[in-house]
């Protein structure tokens, strides 16, 4: 797919522009574009962007000191140079994903993410809460979320459940893709919403995400079992790769992005990230209303007269009450 070697034209180029950039010490306006496909620890391997020729080419280059937090997904002003080049800039970042390291700091994940795929599946039992705890913290980041419906080659104890919440989640706005891996079915639909945006796959283990990945981007696949397997039992802190996809769009796939969550938040960031609560926020009868059982929450009678299913209201209250609990 992409291709490491340059042709002589693109050699001479590259050095010609190395020299002009040394000269004029490097205003970052007049250099390359590219996105951080992978990083390591002192290293990153950069995809060309700005290339009219069609093909995409990969270098590796250093880090700038200056440039701390540089991860998968990133945009960056860089210097081609042999045989490795520089990241200079990162350009500013439309969302990000993070995550805890083992001291409770935030480690950022990927960057630049504009869709999260949230996988259910008739087995294991999908469970609301949990798509609600992703919904809130794909709302939070400001990306847009994708339910994807896998397995439905199988009809089982949770399938009436699992269409109660397709026609939740439908009726809030969001789209929902029904596919089976084991069937090839609804494949075409997914890759069509794929494409274009930069997307990331969530879910509870056994879901069928390596399945999913497996068939929409066999390197990305392959890279994330060798590195599971590799991980086994450790709490993995592997960084996440970006891979660009034959029918459009970027997967961005890692172990530990898989695990992605929610972590600290207050109720009110709760509640915004219930997208059908918002009309009614900010008039309950108290300012700091937490809408558990406070008289005259508007949330809690919007809950009355149906304009807010009660199942969401309860994964709401579940997801506070656990949040106060850390
Ligand atoms: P992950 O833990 O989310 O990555 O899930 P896997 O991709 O490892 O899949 C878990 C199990 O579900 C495996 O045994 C898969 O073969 C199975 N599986 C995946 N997709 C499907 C599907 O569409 N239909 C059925 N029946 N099984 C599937
Ligand atoms: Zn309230």
């Amino acid at each position: 797919m992409s291709k490491r070697r340059l042709s002589l034209q693109q050699q001479r180029r590259i050095s010609k522009k190395h020299h002009l950039d040394q000269e004029l010490n490097a205003d970052t306006a007049t250099l390359s574009m590219g996105l951080v496909i992978a990083r390591f620890s002192k290293q990153a391997k950069i995809l060309e962007l700005s290339d009219g020729d069609g093909d995409q080419h990969i270098f590796r280059c250093h880090i700038r000191a200056n440039i701390l937090d540089l991860v998968a997904g990133d945009m960056v002003r860089w210097q081609p140079g042999a045989p490795t080049g520089v990241v200079v800039a990162v350009m500013p970042r439309k969302s990000l994903m993070s995550r805890p390291d083992s001291n409770g700091k935030l480690r950022p994940l990927a960057a630049n993410v504009s869709q999260i795929a949230i996988v259910i599946a008739p087995e294991p039992a999908p469970h609301q809460n949990l798509v609600d705890r992703y919904l809130v913290a794909i709302e939070h980041l400001g990306i847009q979320p994708l339910l994807v419906i896998n397995k439905t080659d199988l009809v089982g104890e949770h399938t009436e459940h699992l269409e109660r919440l397709k026609a939740l989640y439908q009726g809030l706005g969001y789209p929902v893709i029904a596919v089976s891996t084991k069937q090839n079915r609804g494949l075409d639909q997914l890759r069509s919403a794929l494409d274009g945006e930069s997307t990331v796959f969530v879910g509870q283990s056994g879901v069928g995400k390596s399945s999913l990945v497996n068939l929409i981007c066999p390197e990305a696949g392959a890279a994330v079992s060798a590195l599971s397997l590799a991980d086994k039992g450790r709490h993995t802190t592997t960084n996440a790769n970006l891979y660009t996809l034959d029918s459009g769009g970027y997967l961005i796939d890692s172990p530990g992005i898989r695990e992605f969550g929610l972590w600290h938040m207050e109720p009110a960031e709760v509640a915004a990230g219930f997208i059908e609560f918002r009309p009614f926020l900010g008039q309950c009868k108290f300012r700091n209303c937490r809408h558990l059982d406070e008289p005259g929450c508007a949330i809690l009678e919007a809950s009355g007269d149906k304009a807010i299913s009660g199942s969401r209201i309860t994964s709401y209250q579940q997801i506070v009450k656990e949040l106060n609990q850390r």
